[in-house]
Protein backbone atom coordinates (compact mmCIF):
# COMPACT_ATOMS: atom_id res chain seq x y z
CA UNK A 1 0.00 0.00 0.00
CA UNK A 2 1.00 3.70 -0.69
CA UNK A 3 0.74 6.40 1.34
CA UNK A 4 0.14 8.44 -1.83
CA UNK A 5 -1.25 8.07 -5.44
CA UNK A 6 -0.41 10.17 -8.27
CA UNK A 7 -2.84 10.54 -10.85
CA UNK A 8 -0.93 12.26 -13.85
CA UNK A 9 1.21 12.22 -17.11
CA UNK A 10 4.97 11.32 -17.52
CA UNK A 11 6.57 13.55 -20.72
CA UNK A 12 10.47 13.69 -21.69
CA UNK A 13 10.92 16.97 -21.28
CA UNK A 14 13.62 18.46 -23.85
CA UNK A 15 15.06 21.26 -22.22
CA UNK A 16 17.32 23.87 -24.19
CA UNK A 17 18.52 27.02 -21.55
CA UNK A 18 20.18 29.60 -23.27
CA UNK A 19 20.81 33.57 -23.01
CA UNK A 20 16.64 34.35 -23.41
CA UNK A 21 13.86 32.55 -24.56
CA UNK A 22 13.91 33.42 -28.64
CA UNK A 23 10.94 35.17 -30.05
CA UNK A 24 8.98 34.38 -33.24
CA UNK A 25 11.36 33.74 -36.37
CA UNK A 26 14.42 34.47 -34.16
CA UNK A 27 17.06 31.92 -34.01
CA UNK A 28 19.94 31.76 -30.91
CA UNK A 29 22.90 29.87 -29.60
CA UNK A 30 22.27 28.17 -26.45
CA UNK A 31 24.42 26.77 -24.38
CA UNK A 32 23.11 23.48 -22.22
CA UNK A 33 20.16 20.72 -22.97
CA UNK A 34 19.03 18.53 -20.81
CA UNK A 35 16.56 15.52 -21.94
CA UNK A 36 14.99 13.85 -18.58
CA UNK A 37 11.70 13.04 -16.82
CA UNK A 38 8.82 15.80 -16.78
CA UNK A 39 4.95 15.68 -16.97
CA UNK A 40 3.50 17.48 -13.35
CA UNK A 41 2.45 13.88 -12.22
CA UNK A 42 5.71 12.36 -12.56
CA UNK A 43 7.27 15.47 -11.76
CA UNK A 44 5.42 15.32 -8.22
CA UNK A 45 5.91 11.70 -7.80
CA UNK A 46 9.51 11.87 -7.93
CA UNK A 47 9.45 14.88 -5.36
CA UNK A 48 7.66 12.78 -3.23
CA UNK A 49 9.38 9.58 -3.48
CA UNK A 50 12.90 11.61 -3.25
CA UNK A 51 11.72 13.16 0.19
CA UNK A 52 11.24 9.59 1.45
CA UNK A 53 7.72 8.94 0.77
CA UNK A 54 5.72 5.46 -0.06
CA UNK A 55 4.29 6.69 -3.68
CA UNK A 56 2.26 5.34 -6.59
CA UNK A 57 2.32 7.09 -9.63
CA UNK A 58 -1.22 5.88 -12.33
CA UNK A 59 -0.61 6.79 -15.75
CA UNK A 60 -0.27 5.19 -19.09
CA UNK A 61 2.77 5.48 -21.63
CA UNK A 62 3.91 3.96 -24.93
CA UNK A 63 5.94 1.29 -26.04
CA UNK A 64 8.89 3.43 -27.56
CA UNK A 65 12.39 4.67 -26.20
CA UNK A 66 10.87 7.50 -24.06
CA UNK A 67 8.26 5.01 -22.56
CA UNK A 68 11.91 3.24 -21.82
CA UNK A 69 12.67 6.24 -19.70
CA UNK A 70 9.74 6.30 -18.02
CA UNK A 71 9.91 3.31 -16.48
CA UNK A 72 13.56 3.68 -15.72
CA UNK A 73 13.01 6.94 -13.97
CA UNK A 74 10.21 5.44 -12.06
CA UNK A 75 12.14 2.28 -10.90
CA UNK A 76 15.05 4.36 -10.05
CA UNK A 77 13.36 6.73 -8.13
CA UNK A 78 11.51 3.71 -6.09
CA UNK A 79 8.10 4.62 -7.03
CA UNK A 80 5.79 1.77 -7.68
CA UNK A 81 4.63 1.53 -11.46
CA UNK A 82 2.29 -1.39 -10.96
CA UNK A 83 -0.26 1.04 -12.51
CA UNK A 84 1.42 2.21 -15.87
CA UNK A 85 -0.58 1.30 -18.49
CA UNK A 86 1.65 0.62 -21.68
CA UNK A 87 -0.11 0.63 -24.68
CA UNK A 88 2.45 0.00 -27.98
CA UNK A 89 -0.18 2.15 -30.32
CA UNK A 90 0.68 4.70 -29.24
CA UNK A 91 3.91 7.60 -28.36
CA UNK A 92 5.22 8.67 -24.77
CA UNK A 93 4.35 12.14 -24.59
CA UNK A 94 7.30 14.62 -24.91
CA UNK A 95 7.79 18.43 -24.30
CA UNK A 96 10.05 21.11 -25.65
CA UNK A 97 11.05 23.39 -23.20
CA UNK A 98 12.81 26.82 -23.95
CA UNK A 99 14.51 28.12 -20.49
CA UNK A 100 16.28 31.79 -19.98
CA UNK A 101 19.22 31.07 -18.14
CA UNK A 102 19.06 34.46 -16.74
CA UNK A 103 15.62 34.59 -14.73
CA UNK A 104 15.39 30.76 -14.97
CA UNK A 105 11.97 31.39 -16.70
CA UNK A 106 10.40 29.26 -19.20
CA UNK A 107 7.70 28.53 -22.43
CA UNK A 108 6.86 25.33 -22.75
CA UNK A 109 4.49 23.21 -25.45
CA UNK A 110 3.50 19.70 -24.30
CA UNK A 111 2.39 17.14 -26.33
CA UNK A 112 0.47 14.45 -24.02
CA UNK A 113 0.40 11.30 -26.14
CA UNK A 114 -0.32 7.79 -24.59
CA UNK A 115 -2.60 9.43 -21.71
CA UNK A 116 -4.67 11.82 -23.89
CA UNK A 117 -6.67 8.37 -24.31
CA UNK A 118 -6.61 7.25 -21.05
CA UNK A 119 -10.63 6.23 -19.77
CA UNK A 120 -13.03 5.46 -16.87
CA UNK A 121 -12.53 1.87 -17.54
CA UNK A 122 -8.90 1.37 -17.85
CA UNK A 123 -8.28 3.36 -14.99
CA UNK A 124 -11.24 1.72 -12.56
CA UNK A 125 -8.65 -1.05 -12.13
CA UNK A 126 -6.55 0.80 -10.75
CA UNK A 127 -9.14 2.64 -7.94
CA UNK A 128 -8.79 -0.06 -5.07
CA UNK A 129 -4.81 1.30 -4.85
CA UNK A 130 -6.42 5.11 -4.69
CA UNK A 131 -8.92 3.67 -1.96
CA UNK A 132 -6.00 2.83 0.62
CA UNK A 133 -4.34 6.20 -0.05
CA UNK A 134 -3.95 8.37 2.61
CA UNK A 135 -3.79 11.30 0.03
CA UNK A 136 -4.62 11.30 -3.60
CA UNK A 137 -2.70 14.42 -6.00
CA UNK A 138 -3.54 15.11 -9.36
CA UNK A 139 -3.35 17.79 -12.09
CA UNK A 140 -5.40 18.34 -15.34
CA UNK A 141 -3.34 16.89 -17.72
CA UNK A 142 -4.99 13.80 -17.70
CA UNK A 143 -8.57 13.53 -19.59
CA UNK A 144 -11.26 15.19 -16.97
CA UNK A 145 -13.89 12.65 -16.87
CA UNK A 146 -11.02 10.34 -15.43
CA UNK A 147 -10.22 13.16 -12.75
CA UNK A 148 -13.33 13.62 -11.61
CA UNK A 149 -13.87 9.88 -10.80
CA UNK A 150 -10.94 9.71 -9.08
CA UNK A 151 -11.71 12.73 -7.33
CA UNK A 152 -14.72 11.58 -6.18
CA UNK A 153 -13.84 7.95 -5.15
CA UNK A 154 -10.27 9.25 -3.40
CA UNK A 155 -13.05 12.00 -1.01
CA UNK A 156 -15.68 9.07 -0.79
CA UNK A 157 -12.83 6.65 0.67
CA UNK A 158 -11.58 9.52 3.04
CA UNK A 159 -8.16 10.42 1.33
CA UNK A 160 -6.99 14.41 1.53
CA UNK A 161 -7.59 15.31 -2.61
CA UNK A 162 -4.95 17.25 -3.59
CA UNK A 163 -5.94 19.06 -6.92
CA UNK A 164 -3.38 21.41 -8.78
CA UNK A 165 -5.48 22.70 -11.39
CA UNK A 166 -2.69 23.08 -14.08
CA UNK A 167 -2.69 23.68 -17.07
CA UNK A 168 -5.40 26.09 -16.00
CA UNK A 169 -9.05 25.17 -17.86
CA UNK A 170 -12.72 25.22 -17.03
CA UNK A 171 -13.62 22.58 -14.18
CA UNK A 172 -17.22 21.79 -13.44
CA UNK A 173 -18.98 22.35 -9.90
CA UNK A 174 -18.89 18.55 -9.30
CA UNK A 175 -14.98 19.52 -9.44
CA UNK A 176 -15.05 21.99 -6.51
CA UNK A 177 -16.85 19.97 -4.14
CA UNK A 178 -14.15 16.78 -3.92
CA UNK A 179 -10.89 18.88 -3.51
CA UNK A 180 -9.45 19.62 -0.21
CA UNK A 181 -6.41 21.41 -1.29
CA UNK A 182 -6.64 23.53 -4.58
CA UNK A 183 -3.24 24.90 -5.53
CA UNK A 184 -3.20 27.06 -8.97
CA UNK A 185 -0.28 29.42 -8.99
CA UNK A 186 -1.05 33.24 -9.85
CA UNK A 187 -1.93 32.81 -13.92
CA UNK A 188 -3.92 29.50 -12.80
CA UNK A 189 -6.06 31.42 -9.85
CA UNK A 190 -6.56 34.56 -12.32
CA UNK A 191 -8.29 31.88 -14.74
CA UNK A 192 -10.06 30.41 -11.79
CA UNK A 193 -11.57 33.67 -9.82
CA UNK A 194 -10.97 36.77 -12.32
CA UNK A 195 -8.40 38.22 -10.00
CA UNK A 196 -5.31 39.32 -11.24
CA UNK A 197 -2.67 38.88 -8.56
CA UNK A 198 0.17 41.15 -8.12
CA UNK A 199 0.36 41.55 -4.51
CA UNK A 200 -0.86 39.38 -0.90
CA UNK A 201 -4.11 41.28 -0.66
CA UNK A 202 -5.24 40.45 -4.11
CA UNK A 203 -4.09 36.44 -3.42
CA UNK A 204 -6.13 36.37 -0.05
CA UNK A 205 -8.94 38.24 -2.33
CA UNK A 206 -8.50 35.18 -4.69
CA UNK A 207 -8.21 32.72 -2.19
CA UNK A 208 -11.30 33.85 -0.69
CA UNK A 209 -13.09 33.60 -4.36
CA UNK A 210 -11.91 29.87 -4.70
CA UNK A 211 -13.34 28.70 -0.87
CA UNK A 212 -16.57 30.19 -2.04
CA UNK A 213 -16.53 27.72 -5.49
CA UNK A 214 -16.55 24.68 -2.67
CA UNK A 215 -13.10 23.48 -2.21
CA UNK A 216 -11.71 23.47 1.68
CA UNK A 217 -8.52 24.83 1.00
CA UNK A 218 -6.74 27.68 -1.42
CA UNK A 219 -3.11 27.54 -1.83
CA UNK A 220 -1.73 30.17 -4.50
CA UNK A 221 1.62 29.76 -5.21
CA UNK A 222 3.15 33.25 -6.01
CA UNK A 223 6.87 32.12 -8.05
CA UNK A 224 9.91 34.13 -6.23
CA UNK A 225 7.23 35.67 -4.25
CA UNK A 226 6.35 32.46 -2.18
CA UNK A 227 3.03 31.77 -1.37
CA UNK A 228 -0.40 32.25 0.32
CA UNK A 229 -2.93 29.54 2.24
CA UNK A 230 -6.25 30.21 3.70
CA UNK A 231 -8.80 27.61 4.56
CA UNK A 232 -11.52 30.32 5.39
CA UNK A 233 -10.48 31.08 9.41
CA UNK A 234 -6.71 30.64 9.41
CA UNK A 235 -3.56 32.92 6.83
CA UNK A 236 -0.51 32.08 5.89
CA UNK A 237 1.89 33.63 3.93
CA UNK A 238 5.10 32.63 3.22
CA UNK A 239 8.33 34.28 1.04
CA UNK A 240 10.28 32.12 -1.11
CA UNK A 241 13.51 30.94 -0.42
CA UNK A 242 16.22 32.75 -1.24
CA UNK A 243 18.05 30.91 -4.11
CA UNK A 244 19.51 31.81 -7.34
CA UNK A 245 16.94 30.35 -9.56
CA UNK A 246 18.44 28.84 -12.88
CA UNK A 247 15.29 26.77 -14.44
CA UNK A 248 11.89 27.05 -12.88
CA UNK A 249 10.21 24.38 -14.80
CA UNK A 250 8.64 22.12 -11.91
CA UNK A 251 8.54 24.15 -9.66
CA UNK A 252 4.99 24.37 -8.83
CA UNK A 253 5.39 20.56 -9.18
CA UNK A 254 7.96 20.45 -6.34
CA UNK A 255 5.95 22.05 -4.11
CA UNK A 256 2.75 19.93 -4.82
CA UNK A 257 4.88 17.10 -3.94
CA UNK A 258 6.65 18.69 -1.12
CA UNK A 259 2.78 19.33 0.29
CA UNK A 260 1.81 15.95 -0.22
CA UNK A 261 4.33 14.08 1.26
CA UNK A 262 4.26 16.65 4.25
CA UNK A 263 0.40 16.16 4.54
CA UNK A 264 0.85 11.73 4.59
CA UNK A 265 3.37 12.33 7.61
CA UNK A 266 0.53 14.66 9.00
CA UNK A 267 2.54 17.49 9.79
CA UNK A 268 0.63 20.78 10.78
CA UNK A 269 -0.23 23.12 8.01
CA UNK A 270 2.61 25.65 8.46
CA UNK A 271 5.06 23.16 8.76
CA UNK A 272 4.03 21.37 5.14
CA UNK A 273 3.77 24.78 3.66
CA UNK A 274 7.60 25.73 5.44
CA UNK A 275 8.57 22.04 3.67
CA UNK A 276 6.73 22.50 0.37
CA UNK A 277 8.65 25.87 0.04
CA UNK A 278 11.74 24.92 0.32
CA UNK A 279 11.15 22.03 -1.70
CA UNK A 280 10.66 24.35 -4.61
CA UNK A 281 12.89 26.80 -3.86
CA UNK A 282 15.93 24.46 -4.20
CA UNK A 283 14.21 22.71 -7.15
CA UNK A 284 14.73 26.34 -9.78
CA UNK A 285 18.27 25.74 -8.47
CA UNK A 286 18.88 22.76 -11.47
CA UNK A 287 18.04 22.39 -14.66
CA UNK A 288 15.31 20.04 -15.55
CA UNK A 289 11.71 19.57 -14.00
CA UNK A 290 11.82 15.67 -12.34
CA UNK A 291 15.73 15.40 -12.66
CA UNK A 292 15.85 18.30 -10.27
CA UNK A 293 13.86 17.43 -7.63
CA UNK A 294 15.74 17.38 -4.66
CA UNK A 295 16.25 14.88 -1.71
CA UNK A 296 15.63 15.16 1.53
CA UNK A 297 18.94 15.23 2.96
CA UNK A 298 19.17 18.67 0.52
CA UNK A 299 16.31 20.33 2.94
CA UNK A 300 17.28 19.34 6.01
CA UNK A 301 20.57 20.80 5.23
CA UNK A 302 19.07 24.08 4.66
P1 LIG B 1 4.55 27.05 -11.18
O1 LIG B 1 5.90 26.41 -11.27
O2 LIG B 1 3.44 26.06 -11.12
O3 LIG B 1 4.33 28.16 -12.18
P2 LIG B 1 5.21 29.03 -9.14
O4 LIG B 1 5.99 29.77 -10.17
O5 LIG B 1 4.18 29.78 -8.38
O6 LIG B 1 4.47 27.74 -9.73
O7 LIG B 1 6.25 28.38 -8.11
C1 LIG B 1 5.88 27.41 -7.16
C2 LIG B 1 6.72 27.56 -5.92
O8 LIG B 1 8.10 27.40 -6.27
C3 LIG B 1 6.66 28.93 -5.24
O9 LIG B 1 5.56 29.00 -4.35
C4 LIG B 1 8.00 28.93 -4.51
O10 LIG B 1 7.91 28.11 -3.35
C5 LIG B 1 8.92 28.22 -5.50
N1 LIG B 1 9.63 29.16 -6.41
C6 LIG B 1 9.28 29.49 -7.68
N2 LIG B 1 10.16 30.39 -8.21
C7 LIG B 1 11.08 30.62 -7.26
C8 LIG B 1 12.25 31.45 -7.15
N3 LIG B 1 12.65 32.24 -8.18
N4 LIG B 1 12.95 31.43 -5.98
C9 LIG B 1 12.57 30.65 -4.93
N5 LIG B 1 11.48 29.86 -4.96
C10 LIG B 1 10.74 29.84 -6.09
Amino acid sequence: MSDISVLGIFVADISFSGPKIPSVGETILGNKYNVGPGGKGCNQAIAIARLGGKVNFISKIGKDSYGELALNTLKKNNINIENIIQDEKLQTGVAGILVDQNSGKNAINVIVGAPSSLTINEIDKQINLIKSSKIFLTQLEVPKDVTLRCLKIAKENGCVTILNPAPASEISKEFYNNIDFFTPNETEAEFYTGIKITNEQEAKQAANKLLNLGIKKAIITLGEKGLFYTDGKEEIYLKASSVKAIDTTGAGDAFNGGLAYGLSIEKPIKECLELANKVAGISTTKLGAGDAMPYLKAITNI
